[in-house]
């Protein structure tokens, strides 16, 4: 008998591109729909409970409907939720990105990663006078012309790292490096003078995680400054999920601009861009880079971010606790019959395992794991009960709301862990 599910599916197959509303969602044969969801539990349409290690691929690091976010969105809605002028809302969460994170001097709100990617390299190109951006081989940056090129995340997943309907003009803009190769690096902006910035995910999210080398965001930073180049970190994942700052505050690294987006929204829809103030001062109505949108700045995003980041700067233990969480999996991991076959990596809440040898060091070495044997472990995970991102190149994420009953329930998961 067909479930609730597959029903809908089927109908939504016939109205949606591939019966979704984005890829990666498209789980074969069918996808489960989600019902409602609590805590780090998500209930389908069938009925079924799942412990949800995806969580929207990052937002929702308090977990799904956490009280003190849900209340503030609550009192908002009273208020009204789309003004189309300025709220008190988006200055306090203005103040308050801005005291996280040192490189940030002003900043710009708008409603999604994508959007703020797509700001952030207009803008050095504006402020630059440049034409050129280089980016990292398997690094994801939102669904736009000037990124979908070797894209990670859904776009790896189902084989269209580069996407049609991109001009080749423009992308003729866009250079490519591999993650966690320096000479590369030089080499390119050595023999490239026109080029505006660099944009990466200073730990890579978006093709499993990938951390960096000892000093290489560092040197980067030196690179990038030797050769005028802007440094932009895309912190749409790592922003207070690798603790308040990000991976920049983490690394001590200080980038030019900076993309935010996921947890700053508490899990409503968000995007920011932000850096040094003269160059943010080239962004309309200051400056001449224009940037603009209906749901900039919107109250319920506001509301719903400031309320996520106030409670996490009042609980900053809990980044000490998720790093316990993970490295918990990560032994399981090592105590199944997969522990010695493949990889595991993992940084505070982000957590992967490969099926690959060793720890991938760039977007190549991620590819050669096998995938196969991943959609044969997530089929069996889900069926146990737990739903991990669906794709060998998505981060796992953890949340303040899972209990440690279910942290045991992934670690058993884990430990029954077959490389087969
Ligand atoms: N940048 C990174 C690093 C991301 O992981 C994503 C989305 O996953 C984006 C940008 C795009 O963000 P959004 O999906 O909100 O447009």
């Amino acid at each position: 008998m067909k479930t609730a599910s597959e029903d809908l599916f089927n109908r939504a197959r016939g109205v949606m591109p591939g019966g979704v509303s984005s890829p990666v969602r498209a789980i074969a044969p069918y996808p489960f729909y989600t019902a409602r969801a609590s805590g780090a539990v998500l209930t389908t349409i069938d009925g079924t409970d799942l412990i949800d290690c995806c969580l929207a691929y990052g937002p929702l690091i308090l977990g799904h409907a956490f009280p003190p976010v849900q209340q503030a969105i609550a009192d908002q809605l009273q208020d009204g939720w789309l003004y189309g002028t300025p709220s008190p809302h988006e200055v306090r969460l203005a103040e308050q990105v801005i005291r996280d994170h040192p490189s940030i001097e002003m900043v710009r709100f708008v409603s999604s990663g994508s959007e703020a990617t797509m700001a952030a390299i207009r803008l050095a190109r504006g402020y630059t006078g440049k034409s050129d951006i280089v980016k990292v081989e398997g690094g994801f940056h939102g669904a736009h012309d000037a990124v979908l090129v070797k894209a990670g995340s859904g776009a790896t997943t189902l084989g269209v790292p580069d996407s049609a309907g991109v001009l080749s003009d423009l992308v003729r803009h866009t250079l490519q490096v591999p993650y966690n190769d320096l000479e590369a690096l030089e080499a390119l902006l050595s023999t490239h003078d026109d080029v505006a910035a660099l944009i990466i995910e200073p730990v890579m999210g978006n093709i499993g995680p990938i951390l960096p080398e000892k000093d290489y965001l560092r040197e980067v930073r030196s690179i990038t400054a030797a050769h005028d180049v802007l440094l932009i970190f895309d912190e749409v994942i790592t922003g207070y999920r690798l603790g308040i700052g990000g991976a920049q505050v983490r690394y001590g690294v200080t980038p030019d601009l900076t993309t935010l987006g996921k947890i700053i929204g508490g899990g409503l829809p968000i995007g920011a861009f932000g850096g040094r103030s003269d160059i943010m001062q080239m962004v309309a109505p200051s400056g001449p880079v224009y940037q603009a949108g209906t749901f900039n700045g919107n109250p319920l995003s506001m509301t719903a971010g400031a309320a996520t980041l106030a409670w996490l700067s009042a609980n900053q233990e809990i980044y000490r606790r998720l790093d316990e969480e993970t490295r918990a999996i990560e032994e399981a991991v090592m105590d199944s019959p997969a522990g010695s076959q493949g990889s595991f990596v993992r940084q505070g809440s982000i957590f992967k395992y490969f099926f690959r040898s060793s720890p991938p060091r760039n977007y190549i070495e991620a590819k050669q794991s096998d995938t196969n044997a991943f959609k044969k472990f997530w089929d069996r995970t889900l069926q146990s009960g737990i739903f991990l991102p669906p794709s060998q190149f998505e981060t796992n994420f953890l949340s303040t709301a899972h209990t440690e009953q279910q942290i045991e329930a992934i670690s058993a998961a884990y430990r029954s862990c077959r490389y087969e």
